[in-house]
């Protein structure tokens, strides 16, 4: 039996491909559910409205605010994580403030005019930079002019399998990892067999059929029945 291990293939600030093998598809799939459901993570959860001229009624607003994904560096999100754990998220929690008014022409309300205003466990300098939305740019509400828009907003820890918004992944998914064998490295309709793969996994170097982007492979066997006897995919 093979040693289960992970390999990483791509990583982005938003984004991570991974390749895991030696496991069950029951194991990679309650991994891909545990990471979705178990992972904690911070979320507004308590929004306390001072001013909301705005057309949207209070209560749609607090949900749009408890969407907006915050950012937490590794120190911050230890403190957190370990709160919840021992059951404290409510003493732990982050606040930030909101303040904005269409003075004479209409206004977008986006998730950068959350301001960071205080941490309920202490004064990790600078905290303001540390505990973030993760995009400036995610609208809330357009005021029109005239209207004014002024509450507090109290994140907490919290996992998806509670509420959505704690969830720490936009979506998580995984694939059979494909094994594609050339039975025929020269057909006769060399291009036609290239070219019917619609994810570019077929190429034809030197007159010969090779498999260059085996992992982007979907499994949809066009090339087997299209190109019968020429490529296996397994
Ligand atoms: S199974 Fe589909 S995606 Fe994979 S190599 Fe064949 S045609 Fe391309």
């Amino acid at each position: 039996m093979q040693e289960p291990s992970l390999k990483i293939i791509e990583l982005k600030d938003n984004f991570l491909k991974f390749e895991l093998s030696g496991v069950s598809p029951a194991f990679a799939n309650a991994l891909r559910r545990t990471l979705l459901s178990e992972v904690p993570t911070l979320a507004i959860d308590d929004v306390i409205i001072t001013v909301n001229d705005s057309v949207l009624f209070d209560e749609i607003l607090a949900h749009r605010l408890g969407l907006i994904p915050l950012h937490i560096d590794d120190e911050v999100y230890d403190i957190l994580r370990e709160a919840y754990e021992e059951g404290k998220r409510d003493e732990y929690t982050v606040s930030f403030v909101l303040d904005v008014e269409a003075i004479d022409r209409p206004v977008m309300v986006y998730s950068g005019h959350l301001k960071f205003q205080a941490a309920s466990f202490g004064s990790l300098s600078p905290m303001s930079a540390r505990i973030t939305p993760v995009s400036e740019s995610i609208p809330i509400v357009k005021l029109a002019s005239g209207q004014k828009l002024a509450l507090e907003a109290i994140a907490k820890m919290g996992t998806g399998k509670e509420h959505a918004k704690w969830q720490p992944v936009a979506t998580v998914a995984y694939k059979y990892k494909p094994k594609i064998k050339i039975l025929n490295p020269k057909p006769k309709d060399l291009q036609k067999c290239v070219d019917i793969c619609p994810k570019g996994v077929l190429s034809a170097e030197s007159g010969e059929l090779k498999v260059v982007n085996e992992l982007e492979c979907s499994l949809c066997r066009e090339c087997e029945e299209k190109c019968p006897g020429v490529v296996k995919i397994g």
